[in-house]
């Protein structure tokens, strides 16, 4: 008998997925369990998914102590998975159980009643059909011939399971025992590899040997885009493969994952396991019970696949490291890169960081040593980085309502005449950023956040970006009550698509924006179809800026460059330098020289002058002095107190207490600022304020951060989220 195997009646201390953030006294039930068994436990008059943490701590009346009711029939949770749940709260500040919750979204998981018991439509129509009995069966006729377990059918139907089964005596849904998973076929490590360039297998080599020594390792994969990065990197992927380990690829867009699966089924010989947003529940089901078996040798997935429960982990991937979408800003805010990184350090494990624009975290790190870095100097293929230039917009004649320059429009005039792509980038989607009245200057916003409703011309509609909150738009204006006079003020891609076919009515136009698409799948289609020849002319948001490959592209025309550098936010600079060399990347792919012209206002703004010069080094230099200077990260370290609530005043009076009350961050030399207004300062009717509190890099901010908010008892109303290394500051 081991020390982790608990006797039936033995205490042991379960970590359930509910928000009590303690671990709760069990006794083991029949046959006993071991630490990390998940289990069903029952919670007042509930039954509730848990693991079990460790021993009991006896602490409670044990005549009340009930019985864990079953172990699940699945792999047990690993211990470095309990310590990477562990620390990660600790990072976050996030309760354990919240953490817990982010590593079992397996559906069925947790469904307690019937594990091995799938549903779906049956024959029979019931004599009585009751409102809750009508939504399951119309949800089960939706998914046609598809099954799922009680727990899903329930949920889906926003019903309680005891419709489901009074639906299956009936006959009208039946009730089948549930297929085995089947497992995913062997990838074959040396299936179609490419003959690689002289960088790629110095890097290649490089990668494997890092992986043999079976020690964590961070390694910085840099290169511009069509530099070779992925071909590198699936060498790795394959290297652990041989050792028999696991390899996690995360990508920051689902969009992207399409492109990226036929690769590796080019390079592997078959398909990799996929989690993300966009797969079935029964396949996700499948791919969490495969990977805690070790059965899947790869997978590809968005940022929620670190909690994935690794028998072996290996090597986790992540591709374009400085996207800001790797940032989760809902519930736990965690930032991906950062977890691949603990996770891996806990393992074991390699990780790679591929990027052509790498964040100044990442920068930072390379610096200082903590990441080795590798570089990919040329593009695959000869064709180099497109030339830059800006065009001065002070100097171009341009009318109201018109946004593409002369100059730009000649060029894009000279890359139709020889069959070639052009690309118009905008970062706004919709139409119109601003529906103005002309009669009394009224500018529409949202009932529910601080920000203007965007107009939605294709789904003719106005939206809220913040809220997702949709409204018609108006014929009157709602402030004066005048009709006619609403106006859209500004332009969106939508309303470039507009400007462009007027400009040029021969060519085939393209408009790349999330909003356009039903699904997923559609976009991809569609961005497929481009990628062949189908448009001339492809205007397109941030979408277009990622990964996506157009061979025949050889010209970028910004038409906005200054957008990014609006506003105070000190990461600015970084986005805009980035952005617009991903931009600038999309064109000349192949062997064709590609161009990138920045529309400007300001071009001798540094970071436009940097962007310009190409001088990446001179650029992150001088970021990282102003940084340092500043004391912000990643030379300094900070957290973001987000405090909301529907009153306005308690919001500001809780802010202002905090801010008073600071001894715990005084101790430890970090100082708060604010309360001030957040960023939005009111989503979904909620006021926000922010205090930002920073301290120097080696200061124990968890801690400090800790006892400073237990200080203040949050009223029923009141939300306080913590956000550790913010996005913005
Ligand atoms: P990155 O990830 O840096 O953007 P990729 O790995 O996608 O670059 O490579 C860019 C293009 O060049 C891809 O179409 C890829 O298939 C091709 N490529 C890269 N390396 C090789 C190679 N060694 N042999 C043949 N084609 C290659
Ligand atoms: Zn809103």
């Amino acid at each position: 008998m081991t020390d982790s195997f608990f006797q039936t009646g033995d205490l042991v201390g379960v970590l359930t997925t509910q928000p009590i953030n303690r671990v709760l006294d069990y006794k083991a039930p029949e046959g006993g369990c071991r630490i990390g068994d998940f289990v069903e436990v029952p919670l007042g008059p509930r039954k509730v998914l848990g693991v079990v943490w460790g021993a009991g701590k006896g602490d409670y009346d044990i005549s009340k102590i009930r019985s864990v009711v079953r172990v699940l029939d699945v792999a047990p949770m690993r211990e470095e998975m309990r310590v990477f749940l562990q620390r990660a709260a600790e990072y976050t500040l996030t309760p354990l159980s919240a953490m817990l919750r982010l590593a079992t979204r397996a559906p069925g998981l947790g469904d307690a009643v019937s594990m091995r018991k799938v549903y779906r439509l049956g024959g029979a129509v019931p004599d009585r059909m009751t409102e809750a009995r009508t939504k399951v069966l119309d949800v089960l006729r939706d998914y046609g011939g598809l099954s799922f377990t009680l727990g899903e059918v329930a949920e889906m139907a926003g019903v309680g399971t005891s419709v489901v089964k009074g639906l299956v005596k009936l006959g009208a849904v039946s009730e089948e025992e549930a297929p085995r998973d089947t497992p995913y076929p062997r990838l074959d490590p040396d299936y179609g590899g490419k003959a690689l360039s002289a960088d790629q297998a110095k890097g290649a080599e490089m990668l494997r040997q890092a992986l043999r020594s079976d020690h964590y390792g961070t390694t910085l994969l840099k290169g511009v885009t069509g530099s070779g990065k992925t071909e590198v990197y699936l060498e790795a992927v394959a290297e652990a493969l041989r050792m028999g380990r696991q390899a996690l690829v995360l990508l920051p867009e689902i969009a992207l994952s399409g492109e990226f699966i036929a690769r590796v089924e080019e390079r592997f010989g078959m398909r990799p396991a996929e989690w993300h947003s966009g797969v079935t529940m029964t396949e996700r089901r499948r791919c969490w019970r495969m990977v805690g078996q070790g059965d899947a040798q790869l997978v590809v997935g968005a940022r929620s696949a670190l909690f994935l429960p690794y028998q072996n982990l290996g090597l986790i991937v992540v591709d374009e490291e400085h996207d800001t979408s790797y940032k989760q800003e809902d519930g736990v805010l965690y930032n991906a890169r950062d977890m691949a990184v603990l996770r891996a350090a806990i393992n074991g494990a390699q990780v790679v960081l591929a990027s052509a624009t790498p964040s100044l975290e990442s920068w930072a790190n390379v610096e200082s040593g903590k990441y080795q870095r590798l570089e990919l100097t040329s593009r695959f293929g000869a064709a180099v980085l497109p030339d830059m230039t800006a065009i001065d917009m002070r100097a171009e004649a341009l009318s109201s309502g018109e946004w593409v320059s002369p100059s730009l429009r000649a060029k894009i005039t000279d890359r139709l005449e020889k069959g070639e792509q052009s690309l118009i980038f905008l970062n706004r989607r919709g139409y119109a950023p601003v529906t103005i009245c002309r009669a009394c200057g009224h500018q529409i916003g949202c009932d529910q956040c601080d920000a203007r409703m965007v107009e939605h011309r294709f789904l003719k509609r106005l939206m809220c970006h913040q809220c997702g909150e949709t409204k018609p738009m108006p014929t009157v204006c709602p402030s004066c009550e005048v009709e006619g006079k609403l106006n859209a003020v500004g332009p969106g891609v939508e309303r470039m698509g507009e400007e462009v076919a007027g400009l040029f009515p021969e060519a085939r136009i393209a408009v790349l924006s999330s909003d356009l698409y039903g699904s997923a799948r559609a976009m991809k289609a569609h961005i497929e179809d481009i990628a062949k020849g189908g448009a001339d002319i492809i205007i397109g948001t941030q979408i277009v800026a990622k990964g996506h490959n157009f061979p025949n592209l050889t010209l970028v025309g910004v038409i906005d460059a200054d957008l990014g550098l609006q506003g105070s936010d000190l990461r600015a600079a970084e986005r805009t330098f980035q952005l617009m060399r991903q931009v600038a990347g999309r064109a000349g792919r192949a062997e064709v020289p590609g161009e990138a012209l920045l529309q400007t206002y300001q071009p001798e703004h540094p970071v436009i002058r940097a962007i310009l010069a190409g001088d990446e080094e001179g650029f992150w230099a001088a970021e990282a002095a102003e940084r340092r200077g500043a004391g912000v990260p990643p030379y300094g370290r900070m957290a973001g107190i987000i405090l909301s609530s529907t009153n306005v005043q308690e919001v500001f009076d809780l802010g202002g207490e905090m801010a008073r009350r600071d001894a715990p961050l005084r101790q430890i030399g970090a100082q708060v600022f604010g309360p001030a207004p957040a960023p939005i300062a009111r989503v979904r009717g909620r006021h926000r304020v922010r205090l930002l509190v920073k301290a120097e890099k080696g200061a124990p901010l968890q801690a400090a951060l800790s006892e400073w908010v237990g200080q203040f008892r949050l009223s029923s109303n009141l939300r306080m989220a913590i956000d550790i290394d913010p996005q913005s500051f």
